[in-house]
């Protein structure tokens, strides 16, 4: 954690849509819940994965990214307590759709959402218990827009999902030179947290061999946690539940449990550097 605020702020991204980022963010954040941190999920997706997959129906979005982003709102009143106990969500709603053409001319508009969390950490001292976050972990949409790169600009460490797949490296070097644009331009200290190989298959033969050329391309970015594809894990978000409530002895959770305490390791080296 850093000193100052207490709070660090994970983004989950990756410009291509299915491998794992509103998954990763709703299970990594339950389980990093479950080992004692507070966590916030902020849902910057409008198609609102994270937000169904917590249990909060759209009827009951009530103040969401959008509202947070457009300045209309600060970030606390979007917070919704969800079942799990330390886990909170900032849900969205298909409004941030429209968000990009509203702020396209403010000269903030890749800083909404760093000043909004800014604001909360400010605030920290005069906020009850269930306010005062150690992790915000913010679910991306699948693309590099103005919402992801507010994410960017707003985080400490880029978290990286890659389905393990004939494809996974194709579009890695285009997010990797996307955040280095970041940390020259808007957000010096960014840094790449790892990257977690999602999905795997040991049935296929292709899915091992994927895994060794990311590892061989990355190095020890790459987290040694691989979540396997799990149908457990795909049944979950139906039932507005974290994988980690609807079956804890699966391998899917499993897995989830031993990234968390992958992901707070790297931190305390990270934080100690
Ligand atoms: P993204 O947020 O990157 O678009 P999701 O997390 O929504 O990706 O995952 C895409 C789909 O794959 C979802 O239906 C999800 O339930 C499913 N899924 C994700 N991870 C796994 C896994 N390890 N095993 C099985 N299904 C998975
Ligand atoms: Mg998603």
């Amino acid at each position: 954690m850093s000193v100052s605020t207490g709070l660090r702020v994970l983004a989950l991204a990756n410009q291509k849509g299915g491998v794992g980022k509103t998954t990763t963010a709703i299970n990594l954040g339950t389980a990093l819940a479950a080992i004692g941190e507070r966590v916030l999920i902020i849902d910057l997706d409008p198609q609102g994965n994270a937000s169904t997959g917590l249990g909060i129906d759209r009827r009951s979005r009530g103040i969401s990214t959008y509202e947070v982003l457009m300045g209309d709102e600060p970030l606390k009143a979007a917070v919704q307590a969800t079942a799990v106990p330390r886990l909170s969500v900032a849900p969205s709603t298909l409004d941030l759709l429209g968000i990009e053409l509203e702020i396209a001319g403010d000269r903030d508009r890749t800083y909404r959402l760093k000043n909004a969390i800014r604001r909360l950490t400010e605030e920290r001292d005069t906020l009850p218990e269930t306010l005062r976050f150690s992790y915000v972990l913010i679910d991306c949409p699948p693309s590099l827009n103005l919402l992801t790169i507010n994410a960017l600009a707003a985080c400490d460490s880029v978290l990286v999902p890659l389905q393990c797949e004939f494809f996974a490296l194709e579009g890695l070097s285009q997010l990797l030179s996307t955040v280095e644009h970041v940390r020259k331009t808007l957000n010096a200290d960014l840094t790449i947290h790892g990257i977690v190989l999602t999905m795997f298959d040991p049935r296929n033969n292709l899915a091992a061999q994927v895994v060794a050329d990311v590892r061989g391309f990355m190095g020890d970015k790459v987290y040694q946690t691989v979540i396997p594809r799990n149908v457990r894990i795909s049944e979950a978000p139906s039932h507005g539940k974290p994988v980690l409530l609807y079956d804890l002895k699966c391998s899917g959770s499993q897995a989830y449990l031993k990234l968390a305490s992958e992901v707070i390791q790297r931190e305390r080296q990270l934080t100690a550097a």
